[in-house]
């Protein structure tokens, strides 16, 4: 099955997720959009699961060999300026887009904005599916329309018809690309601020350990607080460990099995009384 497309075969997927953790899968790297098509007739047809998979940066595989196939985007890189104007540029960004090549992009283009989200590990697609955001700012301040692929056909949705709330989306459809707003810029001052980010996520956060960055959605409850109050940094299942750098983060400090990440959330829940919602995505 799927021999038109390039794919890899009981893939380790801890190669494939931040977190380092998982068993075995397929992926499948469709080339276009005829490729991806008919990769999503095919599962369709065969009752196959499927899973889009960005760059892996908010997800927890599980222990045992995953049933869904994946299918990632990573083929789907161009980023292509649509019009310029005298205070900023329209610009389209294909959804495999490494987030660090679009800082690259924006930096050679003196085009403005998007440093707040330098340092996060993420595909473009991966970004705007989760609303990805910091330091007070989220991708979806940034988007005119995303393009889709659903039902087989593909489909523009307007930012207005777009429900984004905090790190999710209601986006039904394989993201493909969207359409965003940027400002022009100086090129030295763009990249001193992606460094002044980048400067303070290493300050706050244990980017030398494995995770898949903030466990639990913050709300009115700031779960890294809560935690750390609870005297819970350094508490350790296994391989998984409540980071001691930053309470909401939990980090694989070796071998850590899905098992083992789940029952520290467990136990933070259980210690906290609280049931703070999860941010990473679990796969059964
Ligand atoms: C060290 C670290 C720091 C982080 N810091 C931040 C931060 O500051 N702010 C923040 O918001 N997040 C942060 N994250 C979390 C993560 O990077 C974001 O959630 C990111 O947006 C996920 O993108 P991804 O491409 O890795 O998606 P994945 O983790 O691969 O997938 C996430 C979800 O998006 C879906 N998806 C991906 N691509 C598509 C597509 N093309 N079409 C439809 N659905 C798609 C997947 O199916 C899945 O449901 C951090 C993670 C790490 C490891």
């Amino acid at each position: 099955m799927f021999e038109y497309v390039e794919k890899i075969e009981n893939a380790d997927l801890k190669n494939y997720c931040t977190f380092k953790i998982g068993a075995r899968g397929t992926i499948l790297f469709p080339k276009n959009l005829a490729d991806l098509k008919k990769v999503i007739k095919d599962c369709e047809n065969s009752h196959l699961p499927y899973f889009i998979l960005g760059n892996g940066s908010n997800l927890l595989f599980p222990d045992h060999d995953l049933k869904s196939v994946l299918i990632s985007l990573k083929k789907f890189d161009k980023i292509k300026i649509l019009r310029s104007t005298s205070t900023g540029a329209k610009v389209y960004v294909e959804a495999g887009t490494n987030l660090f090549s679009l800082h690259n992009f924006c930096a050679l283009n003196s085009l403005t904005g998007l440093e707040w989200s330098y340092g996060v590990p993420a595909s473009f697609g991966g970004l705007i599916y989760m609303n990805g955001g910091a330091y007070g700012s989220e991708i979806a301040n940034f988007v005119l329309r995303v393009k889709v692929l659903s039902g087989g056909k593909v489909r523009w949705l307007r930012r207005k018809d777009i429900n984004f709330q905090h790190r999710k989306s209601n986006i039904d459809g394989i993201i493909l690309g969207a359409e965003i707003k940027l400002a022009n810029g100086e090129k030295n001052e763009i990249l001193n601020l992606q460094k002044e980010y980048f400067e303070n996520r290493k300050h706050s956060q244990p980017l030398d350990k494995p995770s898949a960055g903030s466990v639990f959605k913050r709300g009115k409850l700031l779960p890294a607080k809560i935690i750390d109050e609870f005297s819970l940094k350094g508490s350790k299942i296994g391989g998984a460990e409540i980071s001691q750098k930053h309470a909401g983060f939990i980090v694989n400090i070796g071998s850590a099995k899905s098992a083992d990440v789940r029952a520290l959330i467990s136990f933070i829940k259980q210690k906290t009384g609280i049931n703070f919602e999860e941010e990473i995505i679990i796969l059964e």
